[in-house]
């Protein structure tokens, strides 16, 4: 178990992490999610020990290695850029670490190739031994990067947007290997990415951080449902926000009127997910009572499993439909289509004056 406690750390006397405490689980899967520039990269770095918090401690297990050297921590590093030696094949990259290592180096050499061995079938890159790493694929370096990294049996495996580099489609499926691989050892992973669909699909539990602050530590599900903040439900790209205000107990903006949740005081903003929203063709009104807004189709995107339609709303801003093409046939419409776009009460979220969630079952109970 890792557990972090009140970690800060500034630079120029400006704060890039701030007062971060987190349990870090033995065999967990974590995910740092936040913007550029959130601090995700430095509070790798405080972790690895490349820089120096100002504040806070680092527990591993019982041992507090917040001043321990970088390798001495016991914790491995994967990096982005893959950070391979050019001159030396697959094999010997992966057993490098292992035989040069500061503490307990392997030197007996038919240990290190069975361990190598080892570790290229974990990852899947059995017969690829003796390519130079020049000769490979951006995925197969990837690989070997782990391999590297795994093959000293790290309590803890830092992982810096380890797929930042890859093409989609590769990036998915490395997003199942990745979960597999970890699962199989049994050792924690902590990866830093700043694609949210990334976050989601790899997490057991995910760290969402907002300008040096851990604002929301869940598992993906309910951040994906329940965002803490305005900011969190933007940075998922998965929501509509309209900013707002409550008018005589109506909440109003632009032309959508819903009712105010019980026990709301105030209202800054309203959400509502791009998968739950209805698109009326024809001229056809939403249900009574129903929330909706009248706007014009703009473009249409494939997006791998989902197609995502974007819509103009009178004010200029943009409304972002999303259907899943395991649960409908794409739709298509024709540039300027005037629709109206509507959605349920129960699938709306309130933020308050600060930007702050209001408990679901709050905003429910008056819906
Ligand atoms: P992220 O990885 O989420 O993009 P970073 O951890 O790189 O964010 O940066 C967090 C903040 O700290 C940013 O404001 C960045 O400019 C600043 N920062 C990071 N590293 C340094 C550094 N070595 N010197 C000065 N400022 C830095």
């Amino acid at each position: 178990m890792m557990e972090l406690i009140g970690l800060s750390k500034s630079f120029d006397s400006k704060p890039a992490i701030v007062d971060l405490s987190l349990r870090v689980e033995d065999d967990e899967y974590l995910t740092l999610l936040g913007p550029s520039g959130s601090g995700k990269s430095t509070l790798l770095r405080v972790l690895a020990g490349l820089e120096r918090p100002e504040a806070g401690r680092i527990m591993l297990g019982d041992q507090d290695i917040t001043a321990r050297p970088t390798h001495l921590r016991g914790l491995g590093i994967v990096q982005q850029n893959y950070a391979l030696f050019p001159h030396m094949t697959v094999e010997e990259n992966v057993g490098f670490g292992l035989a040069h290592r500061a503490q307990d180096p392997v030197t007996d050499t038919a240990e290190v190739a069975r361990r190598v061995a080892q570790t290229l079938e974990l990852v899947g890159l059995l017969g690829l031994e003796r390519r130079m790493v020049g000769q490979i694929s951006g995925g197969q370096k990837q690989r070997v990067s782990l391999a590297r990294t795994l093959i000293t049996e790290p309590k803890v495996c830092l992982l810096d947007e380890p797929l930042g580099a890859l093409d989609a489609n590769l990036r998915e499926r490395m997003t199942v290997e990745l979960r597999k691989i970890r699962k199989a050892l049994g050792v924690t992973f902590f990866h830093v990415t700043g694609n949210e669909s990334e976050a989601i699909a790899m997490g057991d539990r995910m760290i969402v951080l907002d300008e040096g602050r851990a604002i929301q530590i869940a598992e993906p599900d309910t951040v994906f449902d329940a965002p803490a903040t305005v900011r969190v439900a933007r940075f998922l790209n998965a929501y509509n926000l309209l900013r707002g205000s409550v008018q005589g107990g109506t909440f109003e903006s632009g032309e959508v009127r819903m009712p105010v949740p019980s026990g709301a005081q105030s209202l800054s903003c309203a959400a509502v997910r791009y998968d739950a929203v209805r698109v009326l063709r024809s001229g056809a009104e939403a249900e009574a009572g129903a929330p909706a807004l009248h706007a014009t189709f703009v473009a249409s995107e494939f997006m791998g499993s989902k197609v995502v339609y974007f819509f103009r709303m009178a004010d200029g801003g943009m409304f972002e439909v999303e259907r899943h093409l395991s649960s409908s046939d794409p739709e298509t419409y024709g540039e300027g289509e005037h629709v109206t776009l509507s959605w349920r009460m129960q699938d709306v979220l309130f933020f308050d004056a600060n930007g702050d969630l209001i408990e679901l079952a709050q905003a429910k109970g008056a819906a």
